[in-house]
């Protein structure tokens, strides 16, 4: 995939957007510069299986090294992006890194996933689903090894129109998983008939769990409310030991957090799976 290509006839065209906002028009350039200029990276971190306390994949996390500011953390430019057509070259990016990371590990005997973030424009947008049919032939990935993430009003925002996009890109063998549950609205009526395998419990309910006795709660709920649905649970920002037992106690399936790595380049990553005592060592 090249992004170069993509770019062009690319139109930053966004009705909400402020001619008189400096930063926003700086950030839109810089951005467009970044993906030309290699100045974006996918980090990596790990989730373990709560059971086997193994890996069983990775999401990827993008990360923008400017070359004046440093290294740009996702929440200071993806709402922004969001917001504009480079929203679909950018996730276009991420798409054909998580595939092509995910091809070389699993060619290295990994037995691993790779889970990649949606924004809400990319569900419906059907050149995305061209692009990942292409990808996943490119580089002979099965379609079952890519997770994508989305949250609860990424898809409560048309929910019709995204349970008719969801079905196809589930078609094609790819987990669907919701982001951040229990921050968003959702529909529990819509939530059941999506094809999503897996809840991802918000980090701010885990990381409160052991003082606030209604986070545990919530915790607890919606584990019990995913596995009655049939789907797994998986609870990010476990950053304790505490956390990670609490977990095991109420069932959960899986650990993301801390405590197991933080995001880390794919050479760093690749280095984990070969050392740490979360994967089974040398395959
Ligand atoms: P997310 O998808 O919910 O990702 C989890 C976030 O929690 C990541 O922040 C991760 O670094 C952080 N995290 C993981 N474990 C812990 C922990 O134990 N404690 C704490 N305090 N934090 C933890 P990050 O990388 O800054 O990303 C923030 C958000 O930006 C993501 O939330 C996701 O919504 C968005 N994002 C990141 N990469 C992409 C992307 O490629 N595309 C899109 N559309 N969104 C992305
Ligand atoms: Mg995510
Ligand atoms: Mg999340
Ligand atoms: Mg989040």
């Amino acid at each position: 995939y090249h992004a170069k290509r993509a770019l062009k006839g690319v139109a930053v065209y966004d009705p909400e957007f402020d001619p008189h906002s400096p930063t926003r028009l700086e950030i839109m350039g810089a951005l467009r510069r970044a993906i030309r200029e290699s100045q974006l990276e996918l980090y990596f971190q790990p989730k373990i299986d709560l059971l086997t306390h193994r890996v069983t994949g990775f999401e990827g996390l993008l990360r923008w090294h400017h070359p004046e500011i440093g290294t740009v953390p996702p929440v200071d430019f993806i709402p922004i992006v969001e917001k504009s057509n480079l929203i679909y070259p950018l996730t276009c990016w991420v798409m054909a890194e998580s595939i092509r990371q995910c091809a070389i590990w699993r060619r290295e005997g990994h037995d691993i996933t790779v889970a990649m973030n949606l924004s809400a424009s990319n569900v419906t947008d059907e050149r995305l689903l061209a692009e990942l049919r292409q990808l996943l032939t490119q580089y002979d990935l099965p379609g079952h090894c890519l997770e994508m993430e989305l949250t609860e009003s990424t898809i409560m925002n048309d929910p019709e129109r995204a349970l008719t996009a969801l079905k196809k890109i589930a078609a094609l063998g790819v987990h669907l998983s919701i982001d951040d549950f229990g921050t968003g609205y959702s529909s529990l009526a819509y939530l059941k008939r999506l094809p999503v395998g897996t809840l991802k419990i918000d980090k701010s309910f885990v990381m409160d769990m052991l003082i606030d006795e209604q986070d545990e709660i919530i915790v607890n709920s919606t584990i019990n409310l995913a596995h009655n649905l049939g789907l797994s649970v998986v609870a990010e920002g476990v950053e304790s030991q505490e956390i990670y037992q609490r977990l095991q106690d109420h069932k959960c399936d899986s650990a993301q957090g801390f405590l197991i790595a933080r995001p880390m380049p794919a050479a760093d990553a690749t280095r984990w799976l070969l050392n740490s005592q979360w994967s089974g060592g040398l395959p």
